[in-house]
């Protein structure tokens, strides 16, 4: 069984044929600058190809990747009816969709309800399942969303103490992202580990360019460091993260800026690029870092600190703490940010082995000594593979 894998993004569209039966990537790529100039497809079988062409839009875009998956030299099948189904990634499921689901036109009416909710992501998102409807209709469409894991907080920790009927008319809650990463490593941790997930408390960390810590009880979402938006929570590549918010009419007056304007500085103008004035990859930090850069040095403190207070925290409210995990670039690659959080607790008997934590990247690892209390893995996500086995359960009735 074939399943295409679609995460249509503003001006991009990143797309992964798996083979499900070997869980294989057959071809993967990526359509960039959709709608602008010089638009290209960067597009990977045995070998990387850049093939530029004009995208218009992401209906055109899709048309040429399905040309480039049929294609003889470049391409994995020899016709459409091949692709038994696709999966789509949606950023916002708002509380419409709490799992995965079979898509349909009255399910996308509804998505089109939610664009306010993420205005960048979402009108792409329903683009790219229009594209799919109209270019193979008879192909069944998976939905995935990036908020569904996290449907089961409870509401003492999903909602805001502002007035109430502001979460009842305009729905201002706590709704959690990266939701198919942490399910997706919470699973092959409990695997990993060979105990049922139904046991575990479990802590998952996605640090990569956007950050999230979930608390995971029985395999159960019960709070995530992301809120209302994927502002909220960690210090991030370009995000500030959790502050006052009587920092955002402060800023505006003083700085004569729009609430919007407020946003985007708070979103694309702080964390690690806007603290430093350096850049938002955790490598260049860390170099600066090295090289005596006391801002540099001071932010990389400010993340761990966010991180291991929140690990407090979430330890708390899960009232104990089997399983840690860390994904994502900077939780998959920065064995000395891995040191560092860990070595700060402690307290709690985490032992890191640091042979374990400096070894092998990309691979399911165990990082911490037989005798310590809680175990800390490093499990590389899989977002493209979640969706493509959420969409072959839910084609195959299963589950
Ligand atoms: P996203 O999908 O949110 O763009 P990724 O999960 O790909 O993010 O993570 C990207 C980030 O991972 C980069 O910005 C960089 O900070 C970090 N990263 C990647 N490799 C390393 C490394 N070897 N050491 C430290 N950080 C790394």
């Amino acid at each position: 069984m074939n399943i295409l894998v679609i995460n249509s993004g503003s001006s991009s569209l990143k797309y992964k044929l798996f083979n499900m039966d070997e869980e294989k990537v057959l071809v993967s790529g990526v359509a960039e600058r959709i709608g602008g100039e010089h638009s290209f497809i960067k597009h990977e079988n045995h070998e990387k190809t850049i093939i530029n062409v004009n995208l218009p839009n992401h209906k055109a875009a899709l048309k040429e990747v399905l040309n480039l998956l049929m294609d003889a030299k470049l391409g994995a099948i020899k016709n459409l009816s091949e692709i038994d189904a696709v999966g789509h990634r949606i950023l916002h499921g708002q509380e419409a969709f709490s799992e995965s689901v079979i898509l349909d036109q009255e399910k996308v009416e509804t998505l089109k309800g939610f664009i306010e909710m993420g205005p960048l992501h979402m009108p792409a998102n329903i683009g790219g399942i229009e594209a799919c409807f109209s270019l193979m209709p008879d192909t069944p469409q998976i939905g995935a969303f990036d908020t569904a894991f996290h449907a089961t907080i409870p509401a003492k920790a999903h909602l805001y103490a502002l007035p109430y009927e502001l979460y009842e008319k305009y729905k201002i809650r706590r709704y959690g992202f990266h939701g198919t990463s942490h399910k997706f490593v919470a699973n092959r941790a409990a695997k990993f580990l060979g105990r049922p997930l139904e046991s575990l408390k479990m802590i998952t960390l996605h640090l990569g360019n956007g950050s999230s810590v979930a608390a995971v009880e029985d395999g159960k979402c019960i709070d995530t460091s992301m809120g209302f938006t994927p502002l909220e929570g960690l210090v991030m590549g370009t995000r500030c993260g959790d502050m006052d918010p009587a920092i955002v009419p402060f800023i505006g007056k003083k700085l004569n800026m729009t609430p919007d304007e407020v946003d985007e500085l708070m979103n694309k103008k702080s964390g690690l690029k806007g603290f430093t004035g350096i850049s938002n990859d955790m490598r260049d930090i860390q170099q600066a870092k090295e090289e005596g850069n006391k801002l540099a040095q001071l932010v990389y403190e400010m993340f761990i600190y966010r991180i291991v207070k929140y690990i407090g925290a979430y330890t708390a409210a899960l009232g104990g703490l089997d399983v840690m995990v860390f994904t994502a670039g900077i939780g998959e690659n920065d064995f000395e940010a891995r040191k560092d959080i860990c070595e700060k607790l402690s307290f709690m008997d985490i032992k890191i082995d640091e042979k374990l934590n400096n070894g092998l990247r990309g691979k399911e690892t165990r990082l911490t000594a037989a005798d310590s209390k809680v175990e800390v893995l490093l499990i590389p996500t899989n977002e493209e593979l979640s969706i493509a086995l959420d969409t072959y359960r839910l084609v195959n009735n299963k589950k």
